[in-house]
């Protein structure tokens, strides 16, 4: 290509690979981030080698001319590499995952400082009931009109006459403010024996500057964050980067804390939760190189790092790393991409390593690094089973006499306890006791949640909201709408009912929506604030609260049903997650798992404690269905607000699949969850071998159709969602 010409990486959702010509006097390589106009309109956008990215070329004299160049350092080599590599495997356009580098259009905009609005104490003498919310729920917090005003739920014109009137006043922010630097001789630990082993072992890797990927396997409450941190003061020490993903940004609060605690400051967070400022100073100074350790949620991993020399990704086996919409990516297989291109170990750290992760042990492809018991005088917990036949709650109960008991000696003794279900709100389904009416969501093939506490009905799955009714809209009779099964208030209701003095917490997404609400909970669970947690998965990992001895599973077989071919390994993930929370300090901890089946295989590794056989079982299991990691799955998932559109794409669609031995086709069938969002879904499954390119096959089979604009297609590529 002549050197007055370009090729671009548009961030546009169709147009994507552009060229253009380069304007005398501009300099640019690959990798510089630039604007471009397409039409009327200007674009950000990355040079990229055109040998890469192939497209149609265009004739000299149609270029455009490159409109700047972004003041930020150029996007490196390896993350261009990434940006390719996850384009193609997950099938994905590559502006979309260009998109995920370039979070925040704030980040190269020329502009060090930001103007943002905080609240000034002063009332206005109008004050609308628009101006007293937005005022109320504003509170401390700082931010651009826009985002006042959606933290508000006001229009942005509320914000903009409180700032007329005096009551909420501009304040300018620096966003190049240096961020301090972690010290790693801060607070070293004097880690135990099979601590320090592991530790150095990292430690090494880190100093070897090249790829190699860890399983950091240690039992809950092992010191695994302790070892870890190990690796990032090496970094630090050899002037590397490091990322840390963490799977719930709820996690990072406690995480920055301890951190600090090693390092003497903060690492830099990186979450959907920043304002605009934040962002647009993370961004640079990562991009920079001058964040030296980032902490962060999935979305953290495709960021300009120029000198990572580590990454780890904490809870590993957690499934929220895998995105659900966009670019469907797992962000651990990403990160171990993302060592390879980077030259720099990875660490997967978790006490529940994933089947396809073992398997990668047993192909000698990641290194395993054991921690087999708890640091200090902290023993595992005891794990029993309650057979809710045998031992049946009372009647509109859902706690079982043994575990009533236990939480009775638990608070005697003054110690804390958590009860853990996986489920939001108090009911999962409303029904009409008199004609048999169920409440479900027009847009979603699914109940409407109960959410006594906040008086409304809601769909977990697009949020459509409706008032708590009074009467129910069929035969319109009153008092006939009930309750059925509980979710996480309901037991919190049966909790105060059995112990009205217990201090209660219900942490869920509902409770726990920021970092800052995180934080304050840990505060109160380590203040002995709270005696009784009732909780969902949130709850599940990550804390360490010593005082913390019992842990109650309500519904151990929640997660059972649904013929996920993970249900098992899921299940079992959560209670052993759930149950590390349990006796973490110098007492020892009891768990209760309340289960029907109490005899299956899962249940009985629990109790046993019996991973090992249980695994072996699982994997086994797995290599006969030909399943993950031994054999392959992708979903083509087609839908449309309009049903036959979408069932006839997805018929066409399933009459061109290829027929080839590697490779079968299941469906097109009307998907589990038929109806999301208002758009019908109908589900094709590939099943192939592991060795087979199935993007390739997909690829091409695809890209051979054409569909109407109102039926969208979208691929998952190793999908953990079957709904
Ligand atoms: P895991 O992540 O493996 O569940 P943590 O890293 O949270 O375990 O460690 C559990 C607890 O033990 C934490 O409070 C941690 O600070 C403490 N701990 C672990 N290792 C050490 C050590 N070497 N020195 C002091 N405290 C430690
Ligand atoms: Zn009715
Ligand atoms: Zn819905």
């Amino acid at each position: 290509m002549p050197g007055n010409r370009a090729r671009i990486l548009v961030l546009h959702p169709v147009l994507g690979i552009l060229d253009y010509r380069v304007p005398q006097g501009m300099h640019v390589e690959p990798g510089s981030i630039v604007v471009v106009p397409i039409g009327p309109r200007q674009y950000a956008g990355v040079v990229w080698e055109p040998e890469r990215l192939p497209t149609e070329e265009v004739g000299d004299n149609r270029l455009r001319n490159l409109l700047a160049v972004a003041d930020a350092p150029p996007i490196p080599a390896s993350v261009r590499r990434l940006v390719e590599w996850t384009a193609d495997y997950y099938l994905s356009p590559p502006s979309a995952v260009l998109a995920m580098a370039l979070r925040t259009s704030a980040a190269f905009e020329n502009a060090p400082t930001i103007v943002e609005y905080r609240a000034t104490g002063t009332v206005p003498d109008r004050l609308t009931p628009q101006r007293a919310q937005a005022l109320e729920r504003i509170g401390e917090r700082q931010g651009l009109v826009r985002e006042l005003a959606t933290i508000a739920e006001v229009s942005d014109a509320v914000i903009r006459g409180l700032v007329k009137t005096g009551a909420i006043e501009a304040v300018v922010v620096d966003t190049e403010t240096p961020y301090p630097l972690p010290d790693p001789n801060f607070g070293p630990p004097d880690l135990s024996a099979d601590q320090a082993d592991a530790a150095s072992i990292l430690r090494q890797a880190v100093g070897a500057e090249s790829f190699q990927p860890f399983l950091l396997d240690g039992v809950t409450g092992s010191g695994k964050t302790e070892v870890y941190f190990e690796a990032i003061a090496a970094a630090l020490a050899a002037g590397k980067q490091t990322l840390v993903l963490l799977p719930e940004i709820a996690l990072t609060e406690p995480f920055l804390t301890r951190f600090a605690k090693r390092f003497g400051c903060e690492p830099v967070a990186w979450h959907s939760g920043l304002r605009t400022s934040q962002r647009r100073r993370a961004w640079r100074a990562i991009a920079s190189g001058e964040a030296m350790v980032t902490v962060g949620a999935r979305s953290a991993l495709f960021l300009p790092y120029p000198n990572l020399g580590l990454i780890v990704v904490d809870e590993a086996h957690e499934t929220s790393f895998k995105q659900e919409d966009g670019v469907h990516y797992h962000a651990r297989d990403v990160a171990v991409m993302r060592g390879r291109f980077e030259q720099c170990p990875v660490i997967l750290a978790s006490a529940t390593p994933a089947i396809e992760t073992r398997h990668q042990v047993e192909l000698g492809r990641y290194e395993e690094l054991k921690l087999p018991s708890r640091f200090g005088a902290a023993e595992m917990p005891r794990i029993e089973a309650i057979d809710l036949i045998q031992e049946p709650p009372e009647r509109g109960r859902w706690l079982a006499p043994r575990l009533v008991k236990a939480l009775e000696e638990t608070l005697a003794r003054g110690e804390q306890s958590l009860l853990f279900l996986n489920r939001r709100g108090y009911a999962p389904l409303t029904l009409c006791r008199n004609c048999g009416h169920r409440f479900q969501c027009p847009n979603c093939t699914a109940w409407m949640v109960e959410h006594r506490l906040l008086r409304r009905l809601s769909c977990h799955h697009c949020g459509h909201t409706i008032p708590a009714p009074s009467l129910c809209p069929e035969c319109k009779s009153e008092d006939t709408l009930v309750a059925c099964g509980p979710g996480v208030e309901r037991i919190a209701d049966e909790v105060a009912a059995l112990f009205p003095d217990a201090r209660t917490a219900i942490v869920t997404s509902d409770t726990l929506w920021s970092p800052a609400k995180a934080a304050e909970f840990v505060a109160r669970m380590e203040h002995g604030a709270i005696d009784i947690v009732i909780g969902t998965q949130l709850v599940t990992k990550g804390y360490h609260f010593p005082n913390l001895t019992l842990v109650g599973v309500v519904d151990a077989d929640l997660g059972l049903d649904g013929g996920d071919l993970r249900a098992a390994e899921r299940t079992f993930q959560q209670i052993m997650q759930v149950s590390g929370r349990a006796g973490r300090g110098e007492k020892p901890g009891t768990v209760y798992i309340q289960t029907h089946s109490p005899e299956a295989r899962v249940m009985q590794a629990l109790i046993s404690g019996d991973a090992e056989a249980f695994y072996a079982a699982e994997t086994e299991a797995r290599r006969e269905a030909e399943a993950p990691p031994f054999g392959r799955y992708a979903a083509i998932i087609v839908s449309s607000e309009d049903k036959a559109a979408a069932e006839e794409t997805a018929r066409m669609i399933g009459r061109a699949a290829p027929q080839l031995a590697e490779m079968h086709v299941y469906g097109p069938a009307p998907a589990p969850l038929a109806m999301l969002r208002g758009r019908h879904r109908f589900r094709l499954l590939v099943h192939a071998r592991r060795s087979f390119d199935v993007q390739d096959v997909i690829r091409d089979w695809l890209g051979g159709l054409s569909w109407s604009a109102k039926v969208r297609v979208a691929v998952d590529v190793d999908p953990y969602s079957f709904v």
